[in-house]
């Protein structure tokens, strides 16, 4: 089965009946990006970048960042790299940057709320990103957006660092896109809106699951409600979808939803065009995708979207798709 699904490590993502669409992986640190390449990702959907701020004693310098992006988009080649800007504090605290105590950490100052109000931050990841982005084929996103004043700001800052650098004869890339993370209802619900702003969306669904059911992702007592087959994450889903493409734009995943082999049937249905995972689950992402025909499961999503309950849509789909 293994030497199966290594023949896949070099082909395309295709369905049945020829819609494409791209797998990549999620990462944490630049070694990553050979895992990736080994195991056949097209590109990397998410580059959590809070690694290289953690287990540590200060901030990392402008300089280790540049050099830490660039070895990835180096590795990456023209594929794709999806560069996530700091999504700390909250449950995911640095000990040199003392942040009060929250009652609420993941509703609180964190990601790019915090990265608006400490712009020094957030400045100099963005210069280390631009100075990178001539190394290969970069796309920024910012984590956490509940509103478009806040992408519009954090974009203003970005081409601010940008103009700087190339006044100073740095070269910068011209094609870089900049896109959010869709993690947060109310960015969901108002994604035709965004999608006139941006160049794409990225579904977080952990966050996106949470905020929706309003059930701690980490708390076991309510881990029944976290669903990622409600009907009612299926249309928020459907919703970013169909807003991205009505404008031109693209849509993926890269929460862990992503790589599910019941959840992608599913979301090859709702039009999905980039599907970002773990490593080791994306050539079996790929030979499930490659064995499906979209057109069937627009009619699978179609169902499942006006089904009741969670369980229901998870029965309803593996009675109409083989899952291996
Ligand atoms: C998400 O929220 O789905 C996501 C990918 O981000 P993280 O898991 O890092 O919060
Ligand atoms: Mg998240």
């Amino acid at each position: 089965q293994k030497k199966e699904l290594a023949l896949l490590k070099n082909e395309s993502t295709i369905t049945l009946d020829g819609k494409r669409v791209e797998v990549a992986s999620n990462i944490g640190t630049p070694q990553e990006a050979e895992i990736v390449l080994e195991n056949g990702g097209e590109g990397v959907g998410l580059y959590r970048t809070e690694f290289l701020y953690m287990e540590r004693e200060s901030l990392p310098t402008e300089e280790e960042q540049f050099q830490a992006y660039k070895q990835v988009l180096e590795k990456m080649g023209n594929k794709p790299v999806v560069v996530r800007t700091l999504d700390i504090g909250g449950d995911k605290q640095l000990p040199y940057l003392s942040l009060p105590e929250e009652m609420n950490p993941f509703l609180g100052f964190r990601a790019i709320r915090l990265c608006l109000e400490e712009q020094e931050i957030f400045r100099i990841q963005l210069r280390a990103l631009l100075r990178a982005s001539s190394f290969g084929n970069l796309k920024i996103m910012f984590p956490m957006i509940a509103t478009l004043e806040e992408f519009l700001e954090a974009k203003q800052i970005l081409l601010e660092e940008k103009s700087s650098l190339q006044e100073q004869g740095v070269t910068v890339s011209n094609s870089i896109e900049i896109g959010i993370m869709v993690e947060i209802p109310s960015t969901a619900i108002l994604a035709d809106q965004f999608a006139r702003e941006v160049d794409f969306f990225s579904i977080g669904t952990n966050d996106l699951i949470q905020y929706t059911m309003a059930a701690d992702r980490m708390n076991e007592r309510v881990s029944y409600l976290y669903q990622p087959y409600n009907p009612a994450i299926l249309r928020l889903v459907k919703m970013v979808i169909d807003a991205a493409h009505a404008n031109g734009k693209w849509a993926g995943m890269c929460g862990e939803m992503a790589g599910d082999p019941i959840a992608i049937p599913l979301l090859l249905g709702l039009g999905l065009d980039e599907f970002s995972m773990s490593a080791p689950s994306m050539l079996k992402a790929r030979r499930q995708i490659n064995q499906l025909s979209q057109s069937d499961m627009v009619n699978l999503a179609n169902q499942a979207l006006s089904m009741q309950t969670s369980e229901q849509v998870k029965q309803f789909v593996k009675e109409t798709v083989e899952i291996q």
